[in-house]
């Protein structure tokens, strides 16, 4: 992929709104209220509105919140906000009948809808039926961390698992000429959520289906973590042409997802218009698979050691080689010179080096991210140097190795999975993760998960080392990765009980 080119995607129609073909990437977020508090969830979808989203969804347990939608939809009417609604839905399949019946779009995660296909026929099939009278439009959305039994034991948690995973149900849309259908696949580590929608993509149009693609990290954290995580997965993919709708998931208010998300995506149509340029990279790298370019090792750079930091004024040594990204389509330009190392069989390392003249932090972060995380996401580069001299050199180094953590590519700092809270939420978000942040961000290597409910939680935080989930109102479990350790600790001393158990395995420095 040299030039932007954007995949060829069918159009679904979510009440007034256009997804997919040659519609504007749209920006969607998903409230943090009480699905039963009509005014608040009111108010907030209000604010997301005017903010910039364009879709909003609401967490919807069960049948009475399902119901409350119809409340929630007709007081946004009155107001004068025809904004479409999508109730997110989980485990139960009665719920999402009902909700199609109300709002313009369900969303239903295929890994606990139903487990056996038996069951999927049984259920779904007369859902589709519901939604087809109804012109409710669905999502098919996929988590990394809840896939089904039946899909785990087969494929494990792997790219294939979770495309899978989607198909089942694709292909009985198909099946049934049901096509307002649009599809997720996301997770929190960026490599297998890109490697993920790489595969849905191209699995997708052999068999002849061009479904729209909603595209989003799961659990990205807040503030420049999340950020950059969000900007390196979605950016990745967009700048690949894949991708309709966004939605940016960080820990903090609804609101402040909106800026970043637009942001990531006039970013993204300023590069389809930049200048194209002649080459090709085919077989530079499998897009499904990681591997790192091999590279011989000179001092401290290439070979099997960890991508490095520079700023401007170092200077690298001999056999290093530099690649000054200079043009509009940086990352057409990179996997240029890739390939063409890759034609000559040359095993120098690579540093990529850019040069941003913004003052602005958050542009830089977003444009950064997604023009030089690709490379790291695909094992290209050997190291790192943004050249921005309006900004602060700390904050640039941050992004630097902020970006190597975000791509997998090399981990300095504490990593933390954290969702971005919903109307399922039994604690603060904000203020927990600030207390748990400033109590452990000195454990370098470690992932920790802070999660605000027990259904959803620990399956979504799938490769933390620890986990902080809420269990009830003021109660908070404790997770050494997977497995539940302590249960319903009163809120107020969780933080201590966390530090405790890392104490005890020995991870406390
Ligand atoms: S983990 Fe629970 S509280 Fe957090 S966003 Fe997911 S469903 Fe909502």
């Amino acid at each position: 992929m040299i030039n932007y080119s954007r995949r060829n995607s069918s159009v679904v129609k979510v009440g007034n709104l256009c997804i997919g073909g040659n519609n504007p990437i749209r920006i969607q977020s998903m409230l943090n209220t009480s699905t039963m508090d009509t005014e608040g969830s009111v108010n907030q979808a209000i604010d997301l509105i005017k903010a910039g989203s364009e879709l909003v969804r609401l967490t919807t347990q069960g049948e009475r919140e399902a119901k409350n939608m119809a409340l929630i939809r007709e007081e946004l009417n009155k107001r004068g906000y025809n904004t479409p609604l999508v109730a997110d839905v989980h485990f139960n399949a009665k719920v999402a009948d009902e909700a199609a019946l109300h709002v313009e779009k369900v969303r239903v995660n295929p890994g606990n809808y139903a487990n056996s296909i038996d069951e999927i026929e049984q259920k779904f099939v007369p859902f589709l039926n519901l939604c087809k009278k109804h012109n409710t439009a669905i999502r098919l959305g996929v988590n990394h961390g809840s896939l089904n039994k039946r899909i785990l034991e087969k494929y494990g948690d792997t790219p294939q698992g979770m495309t899978e995973s989607c198909m089942e149900f694709l292909r009985i849309c198909k099946r049934e000429n049901f096509n307002n259908v649009i599809i997720s696949v996301k997770a929190s580590n960026t490599r297998i959520m890109v490697q993920t929608v790489r595969q849905m993509a191209r699995i997708m149009q052999k068999e002849d289906m061009n479904i729209p693609l909603h595209l989003g990290v799961t659990e990205a954290g807040d503030g420049e973590d999340g950020r950059i995580k969000s900007a390196v997965g979605i950016g990745t993919l967009l700048s690949d042409g894949l991708g309709d709708t966004i939605r940016v998931s960080l820990s903090e208010s609804p609101v402040a997802e909106i800026p970043v998300a637009q942001r990531i995506v006039d970013f993204i149509s300023k590069k389809s218009k930049a200048p194209k340029i002649e080459g090709s990279d085919e077989n530079l790298y499998d897009p499904e698979h990681y591997s790192r370019r091999e590279t011989v090792s000179v001092g401290e750079f290439g070979g099997n050691q960890v991508p490095l930091v520079l700023t401007a004024e170092e200077t690298l040594l001999n056999g290093v080689l530099d690649c000054v990204l200079s043009s509009d389509n940086a990352l057409g330009e990179g996997r240029l010179f890739f390939a063409n190392l890759k034609s000559n069989n040359n095993k120098q390392p690579v540093i990529l080096t850019r040069f941003y003249d913004t003052s602005d932090v958050e542009t830089l972060q977003i444009e950064a991210s997604i023009e030089l995380g690709p490379f790291f996401i695909d094992g290209l580069a050997d190291g790192i140097r943004i050249v921005a001299p309006n900004i602060a050199p700390d904050i640039v180094n941050s992004l630097s190795y902020g970006i190597l953590q975000a791509t997998g590519a090399r981990m300095t700092k504490t990593e933390y999975i954290s969702c971005p809270s919903c109307g399922r939420t039994l604690f603060d978000i904000e203020s927990t993760i600030a207390k748990i942040k400033a109590a452990t961000s000195h454990l370098k290597s470690l992932k920790i998960g802070i999660m605000g409910c027990i259904v959803n939680g620990p399956g979504e935080m799938a490769d933390a080392d620890y986990g902080y989930v809420g269990a009830g109102v003021g109660r908070i479990s404790l997770y050494r990765g997977q497995q539940c350790v302590e249960k319903n600790i009163p809120e107020d001393q969780a933080v201590e009980h966390l530090i405790a158990l890392i104490r005890s395995d020995g991870k406390w420095v």
